[in-house]
């Protein structure tokens, strides 16, 4: 009960212009989740949309943005619902809480269900599995099933993995349609700078937004997110103790292109090309 009520997160709507880039990622969720929740009556039959979706791609890519911003757009009821804690803090009590989430999530139609790490829930099954926990992936089976079979029935589950190798066939089946998350390019990594600068007084061009767009080939979403922060904090950096607790917050000084290049020495893209 109470890991239910966890899981039922309000968060600060998401806008689909707060995620950069991924554009087919967006016109696929609009097709299979917003419009399908909205339109119920339109999207029957042969149209009836997937129940199991899966996000998959590299760690910091924006996965968990695109899920909130689902639930934020869609005005569903949205289960977020991480395996690593579930399996640690409930061990033998797995299969009925899926079960009883998926009854409550029933109860709260339109539902979006959303499990972060489902590779590490659903894993591949080895000979020395514990049985509950093999107990807990049928009864998820179960539910995915029944879900797919019942015209009425208006509960999505959202997948999200970075080693989309690590599912079983069993589990691949379930989530019909799956979405690769990239890594951002070029021009979304602009888009992800710009957006984040605004916050704070600074002096940077387009272009030498673009240029540190064009230095930063490789990074995540995360990645981005670290480097502006880390250049944010260069000007308070540079003041002692007691300037800060006497400064006009209006006399801050500006936040420069010298500030990203000395952040670019510290926050390196967190994953190599071999991934
Ligand atoms: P993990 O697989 O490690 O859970 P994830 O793919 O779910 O990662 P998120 O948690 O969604 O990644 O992204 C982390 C943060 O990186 C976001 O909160 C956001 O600040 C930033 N970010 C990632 N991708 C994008 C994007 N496409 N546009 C804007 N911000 C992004």
């Amino acid at each position: 009960d109470q890991i239910l009520r966890e899981s039922m997160h309000k968060y600060k709507p998401i806008a689909w212009e707060d995620i950069a880039g991924l554009d087919y990622a967006k016109s696929t969720f609009m097709e299979t989740i917003i419009h399908p929740l909205q339109r119920p009556d339109l999207f029957k039959g042969v149209r009836r949309p997937p129940r199991g979706v899966l996000l998959f791609g590299p760690p910091g890519t924006g996965k968990t943005l695109i899920a909130k911003c689902i639930a934020s757009q869609s005005k569903a009821t949205f289960f977020s619902i991480n395996p690593s804690t579930l399996t640690s803090k409930w061990v033998g009590e797995g299969e009925k809480l899926v079960k009883t989430l998926f009854a409550v999530a029933a109860a709260h139609q339109p539902a979006i269900i959303f499990m972060d790490e489902v590779d590490s829930l659903l894993s591949q099954r080895s000979d020395n599995e514990h049985e509950s926990s093999r107990r807990m992936k049928n009864e998820f089976f179960i539910q995915l099933d029944g879900a797919s079979t019942n015209e009425d029935d208006h509960i999505v589950i959202i997948g999200a993995t970075n080693r989309p190798q690590e599912l079983d066939e069993a589990v691949r089946r379930r989530f019909v349609r799956r979405i690769y998350v990239s890594l951002p390019v070029a021009q979304a990594r602009q888009q992800i700078i710009h957006k984040l600068v605004q916050q704070i007084h600074h002096n940077l061009s387009d272009a030498q937004m673009q240029g540190l767009a064009e230095l930063t080939e490789g990074y995540s979403g995360a990645d981005m997110d670290s480097l502006c922060r880390y250049a944010a904090m260069q000007p308070l950096r540079a003041l002692t103790s007691s300037q800060i607790d006497a400064i006009d917050a209006q006399q801050l000084s500006a936040v420069t292109m010298a500030d990203f290049m000395e952040a670019l020495q510290h926050v390196s893209r967190s994953i190599s090309t071999e991934d």
